[in-house]
């Protein structure tokens, strides 16, 4: 979303009032440092149809891959597997279809307890008279810890093992994705504006560097450094920020060229609209993953190619925020890597990426007049190996090859919205839901078996969603 919307934006008494708040908020709880992934036997998921996405889009009828310690060992036909990995154990899906995790590029997944707060509004009414104010009054350490839950439960049950995350106390949310068996970027929001969990600038770079050192070294967790916007961080600090990124060899998350009112802003203040200005400050490089970038000129569109950086593409945000649409055609011809995002769950109102790809798919033959752009094969690459590709984590996951970590979802193929069908990627990206999604494997661990989350009790999370709305709607 835009505007800082999801963090409070240009909105200072927002922020005065939850720092206030936070000196009542409840201390951390640490995670279980260790996991029972650290007890990893081979494992053999055979039988299905396997959709690598590899470079040759290589798909193996009656396939298999062999998944030890946390890697994927080989992918290949039933048979063969079958005898090389005979002391592995099996996991039958036949009938289905085997395929890389899906990547969210884009989200602020605490946000999923203000789902459908309120919707089809003005964006300034929006914010203003129901985000900040809910906001205000309920986000602390805690409500980021049930959010996380719930929208890890929601993430992994529909085939997601890889999301992209930007809020505050991202300690908790890294804190929270490593228990639940989730991979995750994960960025602590640098803004120039008390935050609700670092009051000035200082702090949140002191936050950030602690955070990327604790985590830094961790197989899942992915830490980030994450200024918010052209329009609500000076160029001093952007600059700082991506120094800061270099120097601890990080990713840099950010939102770009969102909607016109943030080009007309940047525009107004720098000269320039605001892929240009994040160039002229030398920080558009390869470790730059940009979401939205709805409003790049064809120059620019040129310059995130030269500069290789990644793009989240967000469709159903900016059609339900009326931002625009990008123009993810052009930038797939240029070669940039476009991955897709759910963004928050206050603006889409899900983390359901199947209807993110589906609607990727329609939304550009829709404003090009050419139903060839965009078909479901890119489509599909977009959620999986071009996601990774935006992350430059291409050589880790994102596709089914030897020697990446196990990250393979099984999907059903059986369901009345799906019989009959003729092509994988058209029965995925048209007509497959998330709820197909059967079982989730993540660094080569089972999280999710005939669609139950394994790591999660989900009855306790939802009766804690559902007391946050009473609280939230002042019942
Ligand atoms: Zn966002």
């Amino acid at each position: 979303m835009r505007a800082g919307s999801e963090a409070g934006g240009s909105r200072p008494r927002f922020f005065a009032t939850l720092t206030l708040l936070l000196a009542l908020a409840p201390g951390p709880t640490r995670a279980d440092s260790a996991s029972a992934a650290d007890e990893l036997g081979a494992l053999l998921v055979t039988g299905g149809t396997v959709v690598t996405m590899d470079a040759g889009r290589r798909v193996i009828p009656d396939g298999a891959v062999a998944i030890v310690d946390g890697r994927i060992a080989a992918v290949g036909r039933s048979t063969e597997l079958g005898e090389r990995f005979s002391d592995a154990t099996r996991i039958d899906a036949g009938g289905s279809i085997v395929m890389p995790g899906l990547i969210n590029a884009h989200t602020h997944v605490p946000m999923v307890l203000f789902r459908g707060i309120a919707d089809d509004l003005d964006l300034m009414e929006w914010l203003e008279e129901h985000i900040f104010p809910a906001e205000a009054a309920h986000v602390d350490e805690e409500f980021v810890r049930w959010g996380t839950r719930l929208a890890c439960l929601e993430m992994l049950r529909g085939g997601i093992t890889t999301f992209v995350d930007m809020y505050y106390f991202e300690d908790a949310i890294a804190e929270e994705a490593e228990r639940c068996g989730i991979r995750a970027v994960v960025g602590e929001t640098l803004i120039d504006l008390p935050a609700p969990d670092n009051a000035t600038w200082d702090e949140a770079m002191t936050y950030t560097r602690r955070f990327v050192e604790r985590w830094r070294d961790h197989s899942r967790i992915r830490p980030a450094v994450a200024p918010h916007a052209p329009y609500t961080v000076s160029g001093e600090h952007l600059a700082a920020a991506h120094a800061l990124a270099e120097e601890l060899d990080v990713p840099l998350l950010i939102h770009l060229a969102e909607d016109r009112e943030e080009i007309a802003e940047v525009t107004a203040r720098t000269g320039m609209s605001s892929v240009s200005y994040l160039d002229s400050l030398g920080i558009l490089d390869d470790r730059v993953l940009a979401a939205h970038v709805v409003w790049p000129t064809p120059a620019e569109i040129d310059r995130l190619a030269t500069r290789e950086v990644g793009v989240a593409h967000c469709p159903q945000s900016n059609m339900k925020i009326a931002a625009g649409v990008a123009p993810v055609p052009a930038m797939l011809a240029a070669g940039v890597a476009v991955g897709v995002g759910t963004d928050g769950a206050a603006s889409n109102n899900d983390l359901d990426l199947w209807e993110e790809i589906d609607t990727a798919a329609k939304l550009h033959k829709v404003t090009s007049g050419d139903p060839t752009v965009v078909d479901a094969r890119e489509a599909l690459a977009m959620a999986t190996i071009e996601g990774a590709r935006a992350l430059d984590l291409e050589t880790e996951i994102g596709s089914l090859e030897a020697g990446k970590r196990a990250d393979v979802i099984i999907v059903r193929t059986d369901g009345l919205h799906q019989e009959p069908h003729y092509d994988p990627y058209s029965l995925l990206i048209y007509s497959t839901k998330a709820a197909d999604v059967a079982t989730v494997i993540v660094d080569g661990r089972v999280v999710v078996e005939e669609g139950r989350l394994l790591t999660l009790d989900a009855a306790e999370i939802i009766e804690r969603a559902r007391l946050y709305r009473d609280r939230i709607a002042g019942r």
